[in-house]
């Protein structure tokens, strides 16, 4: 239990059973349903001062944020796996349903629609999600405080499941809409991932405090440093979309100047756009990296092996001409309509905005690629 304490918020173990403590009736809930959740209440509890967490009042705060790490990355998991069950249901399902003539799985306009853009946003997630698992399996000495990257983490899994859950009903069609084919009950149960542990508005807070510090303490450099590891990496390979990625996190690192020259973080809707923004470079450039360590043969023996290097490859070309995409349109419209007509033409000039759209060039072949390697047709 979390309690207010005259020191500050502490932590306290209450066993079951103890006089005062008690619950609700169990919550008749929107997904899922076979999870027990109820209320707590307590009234007049006594605990013993060795139940204190840890021994000192007022570290609470501390204390949360030092699980986070682990526990958002645990809740994106289950964002990434209930996306990802729900897509596995609905690829064989097009490749049996005849309609126009042909299999749905053969159109362009249903895969690259409802399955394909879905499996890359979660491709992203989970690069996401590894990367952070493995800092934190290394990190024996800071204690795993993995805080605003398990922040990022469930952020995009959490989102990414949602989507892929409701684009599989859509791909169902009908059938999708009956309890019978199980897509409406992964969209359920894949809801809750955007709600607790933190809702996805308040990740977008956290993730745009957070990178903000950074963004200040670095001077304005490090997604600039982000950019420059994605060029380096694109001197290495330059089929991963690093290239892409480098533009697409120079882009938000001037956005970023711009919002901090401008005082904009003020306004909240600014701030928390941010955060969404960051959050889809960075996990553009998670893919990109596993990408490059999968060409390598260098990826860790825990990362998931689905897709070989060839589809990661494409997988994250397709993200970084989306997230690059995404953040010089968003710049534009919610950073650009608030400044003054010669700081937005100063932060279209440095957000090579060209040079994005120039990158789009190969996006529906890629689209064509990737959807051959998740309909097994290579
Ligand atoms: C199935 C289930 C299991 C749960 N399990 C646990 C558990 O085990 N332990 C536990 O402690 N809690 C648990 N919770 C609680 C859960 O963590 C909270 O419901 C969740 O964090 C959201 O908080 P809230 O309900 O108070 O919503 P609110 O904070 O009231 O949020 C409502 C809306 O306002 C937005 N919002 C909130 N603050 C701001 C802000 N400052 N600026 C802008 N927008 C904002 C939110 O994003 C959301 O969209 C559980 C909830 C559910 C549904």
């Amino acid at each position: 239990m979390l309690a207010k304490t005259p020191g500050g918020p502490s932590w306290f173990v209450v066993e079951k059973g103890v006089p005062g403590l008690s619950h609700g009736k169990p919550e008749d809930k929107h997904g899922i349903r076979a999870s027990n959740t109820s209320t707590v209440s307590l009234e007049d509890v006594y605990v013993d001062a060795d139940r204190l967490l840890g021994g000192v009042e007022g570290q609470g705060l501390i204390q949360a944020q030092l699980v986070f790490g682990y526990t958002r990355l645990m809740v994106a998991a289950f964002g990434l796996g209930t996306g990802w069950a729900a897509l596995d249901r609905a690829i064989p399902y097009s490749k049996d349903r005849i309609q126009g003539g042909a299999p749905l799985s053969e159109k362009q306009g249903y895969t690259h629609k409802l399955i394909v853009p879905n499996a890359v946003l979660l491709e992203a997630g989970r690069a996401y999600i590894e990367e952070t698992a493995e800092r934190i399996d290394g990190d024996a000495n800071d204690g795993g405080n993995r805080n605003t990257e398990g922040a990022i983490a469930k952020y995009l899994s959490s989102e990414a499941g949602n989507l892929a859950a409701d684009a599989a009903i859509q791909a169902l069609g009908g059938y999708g809409f009956t309890r019978e084919y199980m897509v409406e009950k992964y969209k359920r149960d894949a809801r809750i991932t955007r709600i607790y542990e933190g809702t996805s508005e308040i990740m977008e807070m956290t993730i745009s405090r957070d990178r903000w510090q950074f963004h200040l303490k670095t001077h304005g450099q490090f997604y600039h440093d982000m950019a420059r590891q994605m060029e380096e990496l694109h001197g290495k390979n330059n089929q991963i979309g690093a290239g892409t990625a480098a533009y697409c996190l120079r882009a938000l690192a001037e956005t970023l100047e711009t919002a901090r020259t401008q005082r904009l973080t003020r306004h909240q809707h600014i701030l928390f756009k941010l955060g969404e923004l960051i959050a889809h470079a960075e996990g553009a450039a998670s893919l990109v990296k596993k990408a490059a360590r999968s060409k390598e043969g260098a990826l860790s023996p825990k990362a998931y092996d689905r897709f070989n290097a060839d589809a990661l490859a494409a997988m994250a070309r397709i993200a970084a001409r989306d997230a690059a995409a995404k953040i010089i349109s968003e710049s534009s419209r919610w950073i650009g309509s608030l400044v003054p007509e010669t700081v937005a033409a100063e932060l279209e000039k440095k957000s090579f905005i060209p040079q994005i759209h120039r990158a789009q060039a190969g996006l529906l072949e890629d689209m064509d690629y990737v959807a051959d390697v998740l309909y097994e047709r290579l």
